[in-house]
């Protein structure tokens, strides 16, 4: 079997080390003989080559460079990612990504960048002397059909943990958001929600990066890249993640969350 992971221009948004949600997939995929084919999704890149991705994979980005990818995310490649998303294509969003994906994004300087307005959210910077939100993030894992699918897989509620560092605020419309804030500021600091889920496409402020030090999401990512190219029940070898689980434990209880340890 092979998965081939779309990287969404991976130069530009990889400010916040969310390479690292490609190379957990790609090396979870390989310790069980799965092959992988990471492609990255560039300037360069002609929207046909949109159509051979099984999984997605967007970063964080600064600002400006944010406004490029937007720039060059127009058109047929726009809508052959829609397209992607809209059948059920699994993604892992992170932070800068997820607002592109919105209506739109406020910057903090300069005009209101247009989104691809595949989620139905905005985001907006309240300025340049606004706090940033920045700390580590904890959320539990709500969206359905998502959060059964976890807990199935766990045998407890499913909880991301995880680093935020956006100065953006984003409000969900009619969008679920993909979690409940146990720790820290979430999508806005104000409501308690975490990212956006839809189809099977993840939105999340959580860098850290997201996947490694929460390798069941990525587990349930590459089960539905398979499922969807193979057309058949799959069911993943198990991975020793003894050294993951050690590092949930420890900052679950440097944040006093000792009580959240069931979970992981
Ligand atoms: N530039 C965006 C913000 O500050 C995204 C930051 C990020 O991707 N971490 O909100």
């Amino acid at each position: 079997m092979k998965i081939a992971i779309g990287w969404l221009y991976p130069t530009l948004m990889s400010t916040y080390g969310d390479r690292g949600n490609v190379i957990c997939i790609q090396r979870r995929c390989q310790w069980r003989d799965i092959l992988v084919e990471i492609i990255p999704l560039k300037r360069e890149t002609p929207p046909e080559i949109f159509e051979q991705v099984d999984l997605i994979v967007g970063g964080g980005a600064q600002d400006r460079q944010q406004e490029i990818v937007m720039r060059d995310l127009q058109g047929e490649k726009a809508q052959a990612l829609k397209s992607k998303l809209d059948n059920g294509t699994p993604g892992v969003f992170t932070c800068g990504s997820p607002q592109l994906l919105g209506h739109y994004y406020e910057p903090a300087l300069g005009k209101r960048i247009d989104g691809l307005g595949m989620l139905d959210m905005v985001s907006q910077h309240p300025g340049i002397e606004a706090q940033r939100c920045i700390g580590n993030l904890v959320f539990e894992i709500t969206a359905e059909p998502l959060a059964k699918e976890l807990e199935a897989m766990l045998g407890e509620k499913p909880v991301a943990i995880g680093f935020e560092n956006h100065g953006g605020r984003t409000y969900l419309r009619d969008v679920q958001p993909l979690g409940k804030v146990i720790q820290g500021y979430g999508n806005n600091g104000e409501d308690k929600t975490a990212g956006a889920f839809y189809q099977n496409a993840i939105a999340t402020y959580s860098h850290g990066p997201l996947l490694p030090k929460n390798p069941f999401i990525a587990d349930w990512l590459i089960k539905k890249a398979l499922q969807n190219k193979y057309e058949q029940e799959i069911n993943l070898v198990a991975i020793d993640d003894s050294l993951a689980i050690s590092a949930r434990k420890a900052m679950l209880q440097r944040l006093d969350l000792s009580n959240f340890m069931a979970t992981v």
